[in-house]
């Protein structure tokens, strides 16, 4: 067990949480098109705390390949990003590509992934096309899409697609930057050199239901925003600036008709709902500040992101 282990051209790492129906077609399906790949590859699962049959599907597929299979089971769940990190921790592959276990993501488009790749880029993203998810989702992405460029400058066509394709070197340095709150491809963005997109399939769910809520998304693109820019505390600072300047004006304006007309009670429940407004932006402000403090907060207790309650592997030093 101490043999140390081989180098691969290509790592395929994918998070699974409860997913275990969808296993064995995505095996058979990955494994059919990573040999005709004729390279050597190794497909590393994360198991993230499923509470189905994943467990003990991916132990047995893992028996089926010992050589190219891993498997990483953790204690509980710690979330999509965080499985890829963990699976990132332990490539071997010169090319390492991710890609989701409910098979939205064919793993036939794997070679033009890596073609991609051989052309001397150092990470490959996926655009989905046509893509199969419900109208609303679609449209919010698009939506979100266009926000998070305009406010991190981050390319990312297509940022909810997982499959993609990066360079061992892009890799290590995501894994030495030990964030809490990760967003993978948007931090892979960020710190290549030479990144280009290419259109990927997309498929329907293969079977179970997504395991994005509304608010796992939401969080997540909080993660996004405040991951990568400033400008909602820079927002909330000119909103402030304006709100101040224009409650001035409106003083001054209070004070000459106390001036000019005397005493008057009217309009209370127009200065109200001018309060609450000015309420409710200061609460968003505080909300917005208090995102920020909390991953700060995350960040300083330097707690481990994930707990790993086993690895499965056999490391034999003839794997292919
Ligand atoms: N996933 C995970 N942990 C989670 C949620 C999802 O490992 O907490 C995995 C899931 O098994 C799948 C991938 O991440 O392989 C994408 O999840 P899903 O299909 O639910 O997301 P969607 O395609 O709806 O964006
Ligand atoms: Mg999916």
């Amino acid at each position: 067990m101490t043999t140390p282990l081989r180098s691969v051209y290509l790592s395929v790492v994918i998070p699974v949480y409860n997913e275990s129906d969808n296993l064995e077609p995505l095996y058979q399906r990955l494994t059919t098109s990573l040999d005709k790949l004729d390279k050597s590859y190794e497909i590393i699962f994360i198991n993230d705390g499923s509470q189905d049959n994943s467990y003990a599907r991916l132990n047995e597929l893992q028996k089926r390949r010992p050589a190219q299979i891993r498997v990483i089971h953790f204690n509980g769940n710690f979330g999509q990003h965080m499985a890829v990190m963990a699976g990132f921790e332990r490539v071997r592959g010169e090319i390492i590509v991710t890609l989701d276990a409910d098979l939205q993501n064919p793993p036939e488009e794997i070679p033009a992934l890596i073609q991609a790749m051989e052309e001397g880029h150092d990470y490959v993203g996926g655009i989905r096309k046509k893509r199969q998810d419900t109208f609303f989702r679609c449209y919010a992405s698009k939506l979100n899409n266009w926000l998070r460029y305009k406010m991190t400058k981050i390319r990312l066509s297509d940022q909810g697609c997982m499959l993609r394709a990066y360079r061992r070197s892009l890799v290590e340095l995501m894994v030495i930057s030990k964030e809490t709150s990760l967003f993978i491809p948007a931090q892979a963005y960020s710190l290549s050199s030479n990144p280009t997109e290419i259109e990927v399939r997309h498929d329907a769910r293969e079977s179970g239901a997504s395991k994005y809520t509304f608010y796992r998304l939401l969080r997540l693109n909080f993660d996004l925003m405040t991951g990568f820019s400033l400008l909602p505390l820079q927002i909330f600072t000119v909103l402030g600036l304006l709100t101040a300047a224009l409650s001035g004006l409106f003083v001054i304006y209070m004070f000459l008709r106390r001036l000019i007309v005397g005493p008057e009670a009217e309009g209370v429940f127009t200065l109200f709902a001018i309060l609450f407004f000015l309420l409710g932006i200061s609460v968003m402000g505080l909300g917005i500040v208090g995102e920020y403090i909390g991953r700060i907060y995350q960040e300083v207790r330097r707690r481990p992101r994930y707990v790993i309650k086993e690895v499965v592997e056999h490391q034999t030093p003839d794997s292919h």
